[in-house]
């Protein structure tokens, strides 16, 4: 999409506050942590202090006016209007080279329930990004107004971390597509492989049906979403979540460990504002992190077992 490349050399052009935050991500400093079979990296990025501490319960969300609303937006961000009813921007405070926010136009809550075909379409036309989701709860900065996001490839470690057949364990095999799971990965994570994309968007469907069916809540449940496609093969990732944040988060002097993990985080890269979390950062806290913000491998067992014995049960719920 030509349009893209456009809004990016604009907004670099007239937007000092983006100008300078993409130019100071030219030298942000990584961190790599390797596990077996995979890695984990950090990346210390001052910038995202505000997700790291964003205030996301009902009634700090209410009081504040929404910063994804059109008649909110500062005058000088623009944005492309994608049919029916999505703005593409640039998001002002980038994680990666290429960094958009895909808004809805109209001021309606984070919830992927009717989005799946959306997200499918995005992808799709977005060929060179990966589209992220974060369900409330689960990394959402804007629980009430919804949004995508859409970022360059090549960043994040899962892209090759599923590229590794021994990090896979297939848990449902067909002409169209597989599902698997990641093996050992310290985090559970769902993974459909396919080129079809009404395959992909009934086993997407399926999935989440399954997680709803085994969670009680009145929202959806929690879960972080990627979505991307290469050569023509759709590689839809889920990861199912228990907490928002660890218990680090809440903790205060040297005990707390400011990391709110989203899609980024969960995908193995580790968004840190503060120098001191990002110099403390270890294995053993990316277990602990990741252990605490995923399901529990109990969970991820009932829904392993429930797909298996609901594969021809169609999703019905979304
Ligand atoms: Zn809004």
């Amino acid at each position: 999409m030509l349009a893209i490349k456009e809004l990016y050399k604009e907004q670099l052009e007239n937007w000092p506050l983006v100008t300078t935050n993409y130019a100071q991500l030219q030298s942000a400093i990584y961190r790599e942590f390797v596990f077996e079979g995979f890695t984990v990296k950090a990346q210390f990025n001052p910038e995202r202090i505000r997700s790291a501490n964003a205030k996301v319960d009902a009634q700090s969300v209410q009081q504040r006016a929404c910063f994804l609303c059109p008649a909110n937006l500062p005058e000088v961000q623009k944005k492309i209007a994608y049919p029916p009813h999505y703005n593409i921007l640039v998001n002002p405070y980038p994680i990666f080279p290429e960094h958009l926010t895909i808004a809805d136009q109209r001021h309606l809550r984070q919830s992927i329930e009717g989005r799946a075909e959306d997200m499918l379409r995005l992808a799709q036309d977005l060929q060179a990004h990966i589209l992220l989701y974060n369900a409330p709860e689960s990394g959402a900065s804007a629980p009430d107004h919804f949004h995508f996001q859409a970022v360059n490839k090549g960043c994040m470690p899962i892209e090759q971390d599923i590229t590794e057949a021994g990090n896979k364990l297939l848990l449902k095999e067909g002409k169209e597509g597989n599902i698997y799971c990641l093996k050992n990965y310290l985090r559970t994570a769902f993974l459909l492989e396919s080129a079809n994309i009404t395959w992909l968007q009934e086993n997407f469907k399926q999935i989440l049906y399954t997680m709803n069916d085994l969670h009680s809540g009145q929202t959806e449940p929690k879960c972080n979403l990627m979505l991307w496609f290469e050569n023509g093969t759709g590689h839809w990732v889920i990861f199912p979540r228990e907490k928002h944040r660890p218990t680090a988060f809440y903790e205060t002097g040297d005990a707390q460990l400011l990391v709110s993990p989203g899609i980024v985080d969960m995908a193995g890269l580790l968004v840190i504002a503060r120098e001191e979390d990002f110099e403390k950062l270890n294995a053993d806290l990316i277990r602990d992190i990741y252990a605490q913000v995923s399901i529990s491998e109990e969970e991820a067992q009932k829904i392993k077992d429930k797909l298996k014995c609901t594969q021809e049960k169609r999703a019905v719920l979304l």
